[in-house]
């Protein structure tokens, strides 16, 4: 599948040799980003639980790329997809933590117990395991760079999604923890925080009707496209200026910095 991004075509970084995983790849923003990781010239896996998805996209893709079964709530899982980074393509170079739920959506006094902490168990334990995965990898090339998918949402609450807020907030905060104490060792961390995008979550979202954010029209979310070409962007050194932060694709600099459509 060609890239549809509205954006004029331009080749992005160069990243031939490197070895990315990404999280969540068998359908929007993770789809897109493996799809464009190896455009950009890096071997992917794609990691999901809809193996027959993330098969297919990786065999569309070529041998550059590869597919494993892999729910990121359970660290073993997380474990064996870097270790098939590893084994496959020789190292990992690139981690984009991008696995993540909105669903249920509840206000708290209504919430479910099991659904709110399931939320957690993919949302922040399965970023903290992609992370604790991937750094002895990582070290053994000498660096690396873990991309964390964040959200407006950790940092403005909004109504039923308190299970969000409270996993993407303490996502970020796990973004400054690796960039504390990583950095070092030139394994980066950045998080990308896209503004609303046109993927499954936001069916999920509007089928809700509970807060602004569901009221949004289709045509306000930007394409998946976009933030995989962030994503590519914080792969090169010019995306270092924002190490143990969000970089905000709702911001005009970010959009410059990437190559996107500057917002009005
Ligand atoms: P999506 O279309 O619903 O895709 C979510 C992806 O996460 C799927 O590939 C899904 O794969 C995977 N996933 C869910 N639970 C998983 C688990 N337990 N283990 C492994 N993979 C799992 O959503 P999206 O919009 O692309 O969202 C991707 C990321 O962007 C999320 O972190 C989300 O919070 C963030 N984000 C999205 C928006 C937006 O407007 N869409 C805005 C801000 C941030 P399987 O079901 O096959 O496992």
């Amino acid at each position: 599948m060609a890239e549809q991004s509205g954006v004029p075509h331009s080749n992005g970084p160069d990243l031939s040799g490197k070895v990315a995983l990404v999280t969540g790849a068998s359908r929007g923003i993770g789809e897109a980003t493996a799809r464009h990781l190896a455009a950009c010239g890096a071997s992917v896996v794609l990691a999901a639980r809809s193996t027959g998805d993330i098969e297919r996209i990786a065999a569309e893709i070529g041998d550059k790329a590869a597919a494993i079964a892999c729910d990121v709530a359970a660290f073993d899982k997380v474990a064996d997809a870097v270790s098939h980074a590893v084994q496959r393509f020789g190292g990992l170079d690139i981690l984009v933590n991008n696995a993540g739920v909105v669903d249920p959506v509840a206000r708290i006094g209504e919430s479910d117990p099991d659904a709110w902490g399931r939320a957690v168990d993919i949302n922040l334990k399965g970023v903290y395991h992609g992370i604790r995965a991937a750094i002895p990898a990582m070290r053994q090339r000498g660096g690396g760079v873990i991309i964390n998918i964040s959200s407006g949402a950790a940092t403005s609450v909004l109504e039923g999604w308190s299970h969000y807020c409270a996993t993407k907030a303490a996502v970020l905060m796990l973004t400054r923890a690796v960039h504390l104490e990583h950095a070092g060792e030139n394994i980066r961390c950045v998080g990308l925080s896209p503004g609303t995008v046109a993927t499954d979550m936001q069916k999920v979202i509007k089928a809700s009707g509970v807060n602004p954010v569901s009221k949004l029209e289709w045509s306000d979310h930007i394409p998946p496209e976009w933030p995989a070409r962030a994503i590519g962007f914080l792969c090169t050194a010019a995306g270092r200026s924002y190490d143990g932060g969000d970089m905000s694709l709702r911001s005009a600099d970010a959009r410059r910095a990437v190559g996107l459509p500057v917002p009005d």
